[in-house]
């Protein structure tokens, strides 16, 4: 049976790990949408590979540009915001929720409101919407698959449980590529070392959150609206060979892992293919040459993203979308080079002492406190 799809974010990495599994399974997909900012050249190749009738660029001004690539193909362009989120309304029966940042957030609920299966990979949706968007999935009925990999461990980890019956859940973290560096040298880290993965090839934006553990924070508030046993029963570990993607332990002392290789095309599939299971074309866990596993804890005072997570989370209401909104101001100009790596941390932790809206209950209540953190944030820059 042939299957409707959209890709949010289809030119990013997410993006690229689910077009490979769709293009190994041409005969089962129709790909309605196909979405990017401003790589029109990427979406373009993509939009007359996959046959989508629909491509949508968020920059509108790459619209003429997307829109000549296209020259007689009969694909179907738009762009802006709210040609994203008209789309993301369109009928499907799969949405891969995969841009990145609180961007996504309009198109998820566009999503999420019409109903079908979501798989969300776009974390910071969900971390700045919190409630809102869980009830915008409720209203729409909307099945929503977890796809980042710890999620989505967690979630085959819990079939068929009750979470009444949980104990704790553990996020595994590899604690990317500067783990082991001193406080010292965290200090003077490029972009190009916090970007330089040693286990999962990302995105920029989530390859730095990796580094400074914002990303680890940012699921730990995601598995708690996905998953809701309490914070108190929500933990972290370090682990870094990223083979356990993270564990539910059950009130009998049974503990479930879910394991595979550093590849996002499994927690993808697994999504894709629910409730049944896929194929993929990644290489089988070989347990012998790995030899160990470690675990270490958490080393919150040279990473403090975790501990400013979880004090948003307890503070609730607005105060992850302000982290969120804080944090993506403060990577991108990390990136950019205008802001020292451990900087990253002081700016989030400063805006959320200085902004303390109102709990959001609505899609534009959220945008409204995301825009006004970026503000803050992007004023603190000079001084944190
Ligand atoms: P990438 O940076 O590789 O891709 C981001 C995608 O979003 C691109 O298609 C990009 O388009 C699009 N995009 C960026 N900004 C906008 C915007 N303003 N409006 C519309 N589209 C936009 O990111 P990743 O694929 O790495 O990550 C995507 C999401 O998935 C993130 O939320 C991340 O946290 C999450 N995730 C990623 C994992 C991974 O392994 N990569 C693992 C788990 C979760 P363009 O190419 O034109 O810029």
């Amino acid at each position: 049976m042939t299957r409707s799809i959209t890709v949010l974010g289809a030119t990013g990495s997410i993006g690229h790990s689910t077009l490979d599994l769709v293009r190994r399974n041409r005969d089962q997909w129709r790909v309605e949408v196909l979405t990017a900012n401003g790589n029109v050249d990427k979406l373009a190749a993509l939009a007359r590979e996959f046959c989508a009738a629909l491509v949508v660029c968020g920059d509108e001004g790459c619209l003429p540009a997307l829109r000549e690539a296209l020259a007689g193909s009969g694909i179907e362009a738009a762009g802006g915001p709210q040609a994203l989120v008209e789309a993301a309304a369109r009928p499907v029966d799969m949405t891969v929720a995969a841009i990145v940042g609180c961007a996504g957030l309009a198109p998820v609920m566009a999503a999420a409101e019409r109903g079908g299966a979501i798989a969300l990979a776009n974390k910071e949706a969900l971390v700045a919407a919190g409630d809102v968007l869980m009830a915008a999935v409720s209203r729409g009925g909307a099945t929503l698959l977890p796809t980042d990999s710890e999620h989505n461990a967690i979630f085959q980890c819990l079939a068929g449980n009750s979470l009444d019956h949980v104990r704790s859940i553990t996020l595994t973290a590899s604690g990317g590529p500067l783990r082991t560096w001193s406080a010292q040298q965290l200090a003077s880290a490029t972009p190009a070392q916090a970007i330089a993965h040693p286990n999962w090839d990302m995105g920029a934006k989530i390859s730095v959150d990796s580094a400074t553990m914002f990303n680890k924070g940012l699921e730990l508030i995601e598995a708690w609206h996905l998953f809701p046993v309490g914070l108190d029963k929500l933990k972290i570990v370090v682990h870094p060979q990223s083979v356990i993607h993270s564990m539910v332990e059950y009130r009998d002392g049974s503990t479930l892992a879910q394991l595979g290789p550093s590849d996002m095309r499994v927690p993808i599939a697994s999504c894709l293919a629910w409730p049944e299971r896929m194929e993929t074309p990644c290489a089988p866990l070989d347990l012998p040459a790995l030899g160990q596993l470690t675990f270490e804890a958490p080393d919150e005072v040279r990473f403090p993203a975790t501990r400013l997570c979880r004090e948003a989370a307890e503070a609730g209401g607005a105060m992850p979308a302000v982290l969120n909104a804080a944090n993506e101001a403060a990577v991108a100009a990390f990136l950019a080079g205008h802001l020292p790596f451990t900087r990253i941390a002081v700016v989030v932790e400063e805006t959320m002492a200085r902004y303390a809206p109102p709990a959001p209950h609505a899609l534009n209540d959220v945008l409204a406190i995301d825009h006004e953190a970026r503000v803050q944030a992007i004023g603190l820059l000079e001084t944190a």
